[in-house]
């Protein structure tokens, strides 16, 4: 096994490194908040396609004004286009040892693509499905705001920043996404409910190894926690088992 992330509290004492993490989940359900604790703890990169097509948006190139008006709407932009982003970024030296996957596969071909892709660059997928009711993403997206400017995220009863809409690291003035709109956000539900939460399916019947957190309820850091603990009951498992 290649990399093993020492732990100073024993909540993960497997090796995880060589592999993508794969976070599902409606939005809203915290697969950003989740992505970046997991960076934090594994030291391999978190690949965000929305936060790349919002980089393109912000930049105002030709792929930002090819997805905008899509975005925008809550509807997803074509699979080559994310493909090709996430092929690219994928190639990059920092995968090496595994990455995070936040918002990307979207769609049965994506999926299709990205085991591929994995295969010829020696990662194995384990899928990670933050389980949220669909009451609880409305009202959590509502209160949600972001920095304009170093992009952290804020939520006015579950993360709030301290002075209210100021960003506490640059005190830039916090903004709402356009995409966190509610009827852009009833949109964007429908589009996982048909597009993205069947390849869950996909990948079980694929033999990738799954893991269903509930995410629900609790401090974001308490689903984290989780998270490990289930990763750690796994990663034995395999072992116990290989
Ligand atoms: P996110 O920040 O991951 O919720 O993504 C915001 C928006 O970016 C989505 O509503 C889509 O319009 C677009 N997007 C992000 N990732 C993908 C993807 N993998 N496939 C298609 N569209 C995507």
């Amino acid at each position: 096994m290649a990399v093993t992330k020492s732990s100073s509290d024993g909540a993960h004492a497997g090796p995880v490194m060589r592999k993508a993490l794969v976070l599902f989940g409606p939005p809203g359900s915290g697969k950003g908040t989740q992505s970046k604790f997991l960076v934090a703890r594994f030291g391999i990169p978190q690949i965000s396609t929305g936060d790349m097509l919002r980089d393109h948006i912000a930049r105002r190139d030709q792929i930002g004004k090819s997805v905008q008006a899509r975005m925008e709407s809550g509807a997803l932009v074509r699979d080559e286009l994310v493909n090709a982003m996430v092929r690219e970024r994928l190639s990059q030296p920092d995968c090496v040892n595994g990455c995070i996957l936040d918002g990307y596969p979207r769609t049965r071909q994506q999926a299709e693509v990205l085991l591929d892709l994995l295969k010829e660059l020696g990662l194995s997928e384990l899928v990670i499905h933050l389980v949220v009711d669909y009451n609880i993403i409305i009202a959590r997206i509502s209160g949600r705001r972001v920095c304009p400017k170093c992009g952290t995220l804020y939520n006015s009863s579950s993360r709030p920043p301290r002075v209210p809409g100021v960003c506490d690291r640059d005190g830039e003035n916090l903004v709402i996404r356009e995409d966190d709109r509610e009827s852009v956000v009833r949109e964007r539900l429908e589009a996982y409910e048909r597009q993205t939460r069947p390849l869950i399916d996909f990948f079980r019947q694929q033999g990738s190894r799954l893991l269903e957190v509930d995410a629900s309820h609790g401090a974001p850091e308490a689903i984290f926690g989780q998270i490990l603990a289930d990763l750690n009951r796994l990663e034995s498992e395999v072992t116990l088992g290989s």
